[in-house]
């Protein structure tokens, strides 16, 4: 992401270049195909797109918890800045390395969409965070425990003492939700991932959850990565914005700038395509759909569902354009910005 995005801000992690494909019998998939960002310290980022664009690989790689070994990382660094002056080329580690271990759960942490898969539905609620807690901080269990009890009470859960107590299947969505960011939180991680961590909800409890992690993101001057299909959620929780399509990254902005004016045909498309209250009328939909992950376009892979495509958008890939302080790939925009 440019400079001028994070004015001063301090880069926690830089993804630069990032290419990571599955080798599977059918072919190739190029899940994620050359994309870069940065999110600064304390600061958010959202991921936006529809299914299938590579939101969540690109989530599960920076943590190297990809599908090993149909997904490689073939190329591009994901440079971590733990301290000061310590960087770490995430993407050079093997993914059973000690060092990845420590880092994942403890300085990277990831809430997950659903809960019930996450969580395990034999085990006590207390015993899930008492084993998390211990596997990343040498402190004997009745320590683990006030630390496990904290927890929850930072994520807002009634009758903490009593939940820990509790299997998962004896408390709703949303308390599961509750425990899962406490789980993850439990350690105070530098980054947190929340991979569409609300769409399992009802609306009321989804605007409580976002709420809590917007506080706690404050509280903890804790980085945050959002990834959502859902530009609602985008629009209450980040700073800035990425937008994903076929495994690249069309456009990125300031939260405030792309939702004022978005550039990619494909944003455009995703914004007209919101649910709104509407006396009447059809909701708009962007033609077409995500094209299969075998098939190999020439050019834009957008151009088949776009209003906008010129003969050069079939026979090119669009370059990343620099505009007003935002990037976007498409050229309609290459007589406007800097290439
Ligand atoms: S490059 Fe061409 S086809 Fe692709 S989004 Fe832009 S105008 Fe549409």
């Amino acid at each position: 992401m440019s400079e001028s995005l994070f004015n001063n801000s301090k880069k926690l992690i830089n993804v630069d270049n990032l290419a990571v494909y599955f080798h599977i019998p059918q072919g190739t998939v190029k899940a994620v195909d050359g994309i870069s960002f940065d999110i600064a310290k304390g600061k958010s980022l959202g991921i936006v797109g529809e299914s299938g664009c590579g939101k969540t690989i690109t989530a599960l790689t920076m943590m190297l918890l990809h599908p090993h070994p149909e997904a490689k990382i073939e190329n591009g660094n994901i440079n971590f800045y733990r301290h000061e002056n310590d960087m770490i080329n995430l993407a050079s580690l093997n993914v059973h390395s000690k060092i990845i271990r420590k880092i994942r759960g403890n300085e990277i942490a990831m809430i997950f969409q659903e809960p019930m898969m996450s969580l395990n539905p034999v085990h006590k609620i207390g015993d899930q965070l008492i084993e998390v807690i211990r596997l990343h901080q040498k402190i004997s269990k009745s320590n683990a425990r006030k630390v496990a009890l904290d927890s929850l009470d930072m994520v807002k859960i009634s009758a903490p003492s009593q939940r820990m107590n509790e299997y998962p299947f004896q408390i709703s969505g949303g308390m599961r939700q509750r425990v899962m960011i406490a789980m993850a939180l439990c350690c105070k991680p530098k980054l947190l991932i929340a991979d569409e961590p609300t769409t399992a909800l009802d609306v009321t409890i989804e605007a409580e959850i976002l709420k809590l992690i917007k506080d706690l993101q404050k509280d903890l001057d804790m980085s945050l990565m959002m990834i959502t299909h859902d530009l609602g959620v985008i629009g209450e929780v980040t700073d800035h914005v990425a937008v994903m399509y076929v495994g690249k990254i069309v456009e990125k902005a300031s939260t405030k700038d792309l939702f004022n004016e978005p550039l990619h045909p494909y944003t455009q498309g995703l914004f007209k395509s919101r649910p709104e209250i509407k006396i009447s009328g059809r909701l708009e939909s962007i033609k077409g759909a995500v094209p299969s992950p075998y098939e190999v376009t020439e050019g834009c892979s957008f151009a088949p569902r776009c209003d906008f495509a010129m003969p050069l958008c079939r026979s090119k890939s669009p370059k990343l354009i620099r505009l007003d302080g935002r990037e976007v790939s498409c050229w309609k925009y290459a007589e406007q910005g800097e290439l």
